[in-house]
């Protein structure tokens, strides 16, 4: 049993899969060729906004919108404590000070209470200018936007949704990437849409922002004259047989695989939810299910779990066991361990268990019997 089978995907889609990489090696625009423009439109039109600017990879999607809007040394990007590292690192890799804030242990998501006292405490110090907030939609679920939203008008930031994680989740009718002053996600292989490859893409209703991004995106050339560069940019392009394979893979998230996902978390939470802790999702939130995370009462109990679950062939994966306050190359910035007690808790409890939508009925039970016999 594999922990995410991507071949079980590819044989399914095989023919389709091998048609569109087939053509295009015919057609030779192995760079920004047409598929990737009929890609952009696609996603653009099924997160519902204006633009898709696609890119190399999600931490290249965050750091272009960084670059873009001038984030840079002085300024304040807050983020969550448990993510993967890239939303905190590209604020430090353009010269900005992440300021990592405490997550709701239920949802894994930045906590908006947390995020205001970072804000109020940032300001009260007075070193570093807030400028934006990084929310991620950990797991799959997005992060609780409506209370982001008020306090970024309340204190006059940006807001930028870290959606690796969170394509094809939603907030009622709105779809995840397409909150906040604009979205990124990521299309690393494991990625609830994933290609063969690493590839990114930037969401926006923002017209002068998708200009500018998709300048940036090409070494900062103008869109009038692709000899003049205007801009000081980066090489971050989606390659066009990514976006080919993407297209066929779109389809298939679309028409079956994000329900399919739901139906076994629903599976999992059913035969699950009295012995260990499952993942919540609020009244009115969609999960992409990116990862099923259960939380056990102590690390110790979560160690053993894993290792049972290991000796009966079923793979699971901790996510995180670091949370980003912990990490070496942030341990510059003078963090105080005592101000993320949810996420630090959370790294030693957490398991996530096999989740893709090929699993069969079969996997489920196993996985299910494994975990019960195992407590
Ligand atoms: C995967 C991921 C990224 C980075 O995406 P890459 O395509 O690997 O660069 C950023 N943020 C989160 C939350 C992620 O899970």
């Amino acid at each position: 049993m594999q922990f995410r089978d991507l071949k079980a995907q590819y044989l399914v889609l095989k023919d389709k899969i091998d048609a569109k990489i087939r053509d295009v090696l015919e057609e030779g625009q192995f760079i920004l060729g047409q598929h990737v423009q009929e890609l952009e439109a696609k996603l653009a039109d099924y997160v519902g906004v204006k633009h898709c600017i696609s890119c190399a990879n999600g931490t290249d999607a965050l750091l272009l919108v960084l670059m873009a809007w001038g984030i840079g040394p002085g300024d304040a990007v807050f983020t969550s404590d448990f993510t993967f590292v890239a939303s905190a690192s590209v604020a430090s890799v353009r010269g900005a000070t992440p300021v990592l804030v405490d997550i709701d242990p239920r949802t894994f998501n930045i906590c908006p209470i947390a995020l205001e006292e970072a804000i109020q405490k940032t300001l009260q110090e007075g070193q570093l200018t807030p400028r934006l907030i990084i929310p991620v939609d950990l797991f799959g679920l997005p992060a609780d936007y409506p209370r982001i939203q008020e306090l970024a008008q309340k204190y006059n930031l940006l807001v930028l949704e870290d959606g690796a994680q969170g394509f094809g989740g939603s907030i009622k009718e709105r779809k995840a990437c397409s909150f906040g002053d604009a979205a990124t996600t990521s299309f690393f292989p494991a990625k609830p849409l994933g290609c063969y490859g690493d590839g990114g893409a930037i969401f926006t209703n923002d017209d002068d922002l998708a200009a500018t991004l998709r300048s940036l995106r090409a070494q900062g050339r103008s869109s009038e004259d692709k000899y003049d560069n205007r801009l000081i940019g980066v090489n971050s392009r989606l390659d066009t047989l990514q976006a080919a394979i993407l297209l066929v893979k779109l389809e298939a998230f679309t028409e079956y695989e994000l329900e399919t996902v739901n139906w076994i978390a629903g599976v999992y939470n059913d035969k699950l939810s009295d012995i260990v802790e499952v993942p919540i999702v609020p009244e009115g939130f969609y999960s992409s299910w990116a990862q099923y995370t259960i939380t056990l009462d102590s690390g110790a109990r979560r160690d053993a779990l894993q290792r049972r679950l290991t000796d009966r062939g079923i793979p699971s994966m901790v996510y995180y066991p670091r949370p980003l306050h912990t990490q070496t190359a942030f341990a510059s910035m003078t963090v105080d361990s005592s101000l993320f007690p949810n996420s630090r808790k959370t790294a030693e409890t957490v398991l996530s268990l096999p989740m893709h939508p090929y699993l069969s009925e079969e996997d489920i039970e196993r996985i299910t019997r494994a975990v019960r016999e195992s407590l």
